[in-house]
């Protein structure tokens, strides 16, 4: 166990929460951490307000970076755990190698047509925990005299002045920098989630030796009878000790179903499982593929999830908030400025157009995804799924796409991607807003 507790469900980082002793600013600190309470006015250079994926990247790249910036990092939690896994390509080396337990130059996609295998010696698929992840950046944020972690508060309400933004805290506080950098869940109804992809995983372990379908391989998608014009599919992940992350995944209009996710994979472990086997751990989440509108300017940058970072049409968000953090903290360093996440339109364009198909009444994403899968040259299709496609690889991916469909699509996808682009603040939620 570390010194952080993190992985251990029952402790807590809570070093930085208010302390008991009734003083919200003095706090327990990390052994080493130099907590003070801060000034009422110019509190940090930089507040980066949410302590999850994208906030503890830019802080631990600040804090390897050793920045002279004075950084304040808000949180609501005060325990952390092995919440969930992040997996995706690393096109580009990235600060938390170390939390790297599983890489796969092989993959493969199955469809009742069969199975599709592809690799790639560039561009491994790999699997962080999240556990030695928050490890790994509060360990960085231990070691940099200048950087406060503030658990157990939230910020309230932000107000931008010529030179600072101020933030309103839980405890009735304000805090006040230059810059912030906002990675609060997106709370803003969002105009079309075209689906949401919404998924319930456990991490098992097979009692016996269990069937094809738990081999060395992971198994991106292996696509499930479809009902009612939604897509299911098993994500099979081997997660080493002969353990699996196994996930059932469903894109579909609505959030919700959790329960009945739940009792599909279930039901999937008792036909393919063998004799039985271990529940480890679980994880559940309800991602929105949809377009998140631009940023505006101002003292306030949108990053991770809320800055556009989450892909819309295949929900990876890890390596692109990773090349975010590491660009904006650079930033910081050579500037004193910080970057927005970079917006790429032409794939904005294209996931809009591939959402709309999605949406379409029929089996699409099965269809789409086999065919991008079995007829893209691998690191093309990586490249573009990744998010840093190279200009000669969307030739392929379009040829490999059913035209008929992407063409249809075209018109509604383009008008309201314009809407997304022009009307920020006056989203109409299509099914809800997002939890
Ligand atoms: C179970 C699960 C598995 C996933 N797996 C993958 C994967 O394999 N690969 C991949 O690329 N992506 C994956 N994702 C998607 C994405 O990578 C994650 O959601 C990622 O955590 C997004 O980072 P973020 O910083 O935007 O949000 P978060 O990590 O959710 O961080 C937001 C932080 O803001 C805090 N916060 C909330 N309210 C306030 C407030 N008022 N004030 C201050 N802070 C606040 C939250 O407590 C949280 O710590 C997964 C998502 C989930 C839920």
């Amino acid at each position: 166990m570390s010194s952080y507790g993190v992985g251990v469900p029952a402790s807590s980082i809570d070093c930085l929460a208010p302390s008991d002793a009734g003083d919200a600013w003095t706090a327990r600190h990390f052994p080493g951490c130099s907590m003070s309470r801060p000034s009422t006015c110019g509190d940090a250079d930089l507040i980066i307000l949410g302590g999850g994926c994208a906030g503890l990247s830019l802080a631990a790249n600040l804090a390897d970076a050793r920045t002279s910036l004075r950084v304040i990092v808000v949180e609501p939690r005060t325990t952390y755990h092995e919440d969930r896994t992040w997996c995706g390509w690393r096109l580009v080396p990235h600060a938390f190698a170390d939390c790297v337990v599983a890489s796969w130059n092989r993959w493969q996609v199955a469809t009742p047509a069969g199975v599709i295998e592809r690799n790639s010696a560039h561009y491994p698929y790999e699997m962080i925990r999240a556990d030695l992840f928050y490890e790994r950046a509060f360990r960085a944020i231990d070691r940099h005299p200048a950087m406060s972690f503030l658990a157990g508060r939230s910020a309230e309400h932000l107000t931008e002045t010529a030179n600072h933004v101020e933030v309103a805290l839980s405890d009735g506080s304000t805090l006040s920098a230059p810059w912030i950098i906002d990675t609060r869940p997106p709370r803003r109804p969002i105009e079309r989630p075209w689906l949401w992809q919404t998924f319930v995983g456990f991490v098992v372990e097979p009692d016996m030796p269990a069937g094809a379908r738990f081999g060395s391989v992971p198994i991106l998608m292996d696509f499930q009878p479809p009902d009612q014009a939604v897509a299911h599919f098993m994500y099979i992940l081997p997660a080493g000790d002969g353990r699996f992350l196994c996930e059932w995944t469903r894109f579909s209009t609505s959030p919700d179903q959790l329960e009945d996710i739940e009792a599909s994979l279930r039901a999937w472990l008792q036909e393919h499982a063998g004799a039985g086997w271990t529940l480890h751990r679980r994880e559940q989440g309800s991602l929105p593929m949809a377009l998140f509108p631009a940023d505006a300017a101002g003292r306030i940058v949108a990053a991770g999830t809320r800055g556009g970072s989450l892909r819309a049409s295949t929900g990876f968000a890890f390596h692109a908030i990773q090349r975010w953090a590491a660009s904006c903290s650079a930033s910081l360093q050579a500037t004193r400025l910080p970057l927005r996440p970079p917006r790429n339109r032409m794939l904005d364009s294209m996931d809009a157009i591939f959402l709309e198909v999605l949406h379409e009444p029929s089996n699409s994403a099965m269809e789409v995804f086999r065919r991008l899968f079995e007829e893209c040259p691998p690191d093309a299709l990586v490249r573009f799924l990744a998010g840093m496609p190279h200009s000669s690889d969307l030739w392929p991916i379009i040829r490999s796409l059913p035209w008929g469909r992407f063409l249809r699509a075209a018109p509604s996808a383009i008008r309201s991607q314009m809407h997304v682009r022009t009307a920020p603040g006056r989203y109409r939620s299509l099914s809800r807003r997002w939890p």
